[in-house]
């Protein structure tokens, strides 16, 4: 899918890691995290104490990991990865939690999947920098404890919802990342342009920012195929016709949406009468799993006013129709 908004390969995600903003003040949009940020991490630094933790949470590709990344750049600390799924073991985390250096930053991926036996081991990790650990097995086990050295927690989710409220209430600060206004997604396609030495002009650029899903990491996977296009096809240089064509060619159409986001809309509107039908209905009608339907289509279909979900299932919005051409069911005449 090409505007998923995943990394589909490990080449994408060396790209992604290449076209990264390294500084907050590179780091385009989401002005309100960026300026609560930006306060935080001077008052920590100021007075030498690790960053509290960070809790960043939107759809994926919208720029949650750079951020963590850039974090532990301004505070000037090592930044360890790992995911939710991937702590298997208590043991996993604590190996982890006891080799963080004064004040890093340990960035949990989909946080909202650890298993319970792990998330047990971070609250008092988080809370007073200590962690429990059991030692031998049978009678003679028994439970110590280790001093941890002060650190930053961020941990990334798609969904806020999701997280267990003990551990949602252990972060200090909470930033909510928000899709991207065209201006700034073109911003970000022309850095990328430069970076990758592609020529393109403002209005190609606007061009696959507008059709982007309001995510960054989209519009870069664009970029990347609308040069190929140009290449191929046309004298190199990405213009607004340019983007245009090589978009159509890769069934994107004039408003971002791709297969999957027609096909869920054309399915409520044509299998389920408008709605209001429940996701499970949906997911089996689309061939697509409810988690991806609630984690990737859905947010951008709300956001841009053609999806809304109600109590009683999803529902399309006029707009949905008037984009597919149809008329709304009892709008005639409006
Ligand atoms: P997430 O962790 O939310 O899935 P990433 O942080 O991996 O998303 O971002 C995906 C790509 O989008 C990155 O390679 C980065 O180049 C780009 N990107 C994300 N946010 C921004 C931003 N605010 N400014 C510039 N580029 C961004």
């Amino acid at each position: 899918r090409i505007v998923t908004a995943q990394s589909t390969s490990p080449n994408e995600e060396s790209v992604d890691r290449a076209l990264r903003p390294v500084r907050l003040a590179d780091y385009v949009g989401q002005p309100k995290a960026c300026e609560q940020l930006s306060v935080f991490i001077k008052a920590a630094k100021s007075r030498h104490e690790a960053l509290d933790h960070l809790l960043v949470f939107g759809p994926p590709g919208l720029g949650k990991t750079t951020l963590a990344h850039i974090v532990a750049n301004e505070m000037g600390v090592n930044l360890r990865q790992t995911s939710g799924p991937v702590l298997e073991r208590p043991g996993d985390l604590a190996a982890i939690l006891t080799n963080l250096q004064e004040n890093d930053v340990l960035f949990i991926d989909e946080i909202h999947r650890l298993s319970p036996v792990v998330e047990e081991i971070l609250y008092p990790a988080l809370e007073d920098f200590q962690i429990d650990i059991m030692i031998g097995e049978g009678p003679a086990a028994r439970s110590i404890k280790l001093d941890l050295k002060p650190f930053t927690l961020i941990g990334a989710t798609t969904r806020a919802g999701m997280l267990t409220n003990p551990l949602r209430a252990r972060f200090g600060i909470v930033a909510q990342l928000q899709f991207y206004s065209n201006e700034d997604l073109a911003k970000i396609v022309r850095r990328s342009a430069k970076l990758l030495n592609v020529k393109i002009d403002d209005e190609g650029a606007f061009e696959v920012a507008r059709r982007s899903r309001g995510t960054p990491r989209i519009a870069n996977r664009l970029l990347r195929r609308v040069r190929d296009y140009a290449q191929v096809k046309y004298d190199g240089i990405v213009t607004r016709e340019v983007a245009d064509k090589a978009l159509q060619m890769l069934d994107v159409d004039p408003l971002g949406f791709d297969l999957i986001d027609r096909k869920f809309l054309l399915a409520i509107i044509e299998k389920f009468n408008g709605g209001p039908v429940g996701i499970d209905n949906l997911a089996a009608a689309v061939g697509e799993d409810r988690e991806t339907l609630e984690d990737v289509v859905e947010p951008y279909l709300i956001q841009q006013g053609h999806l809304q979900r109600t109590p009683r299932g999803r529902v399309a919005t006029m707009l949905a129709y008037r984009h597919f051409g149809f008329e709304m069911p009892g709008s005639a005449g409006q």
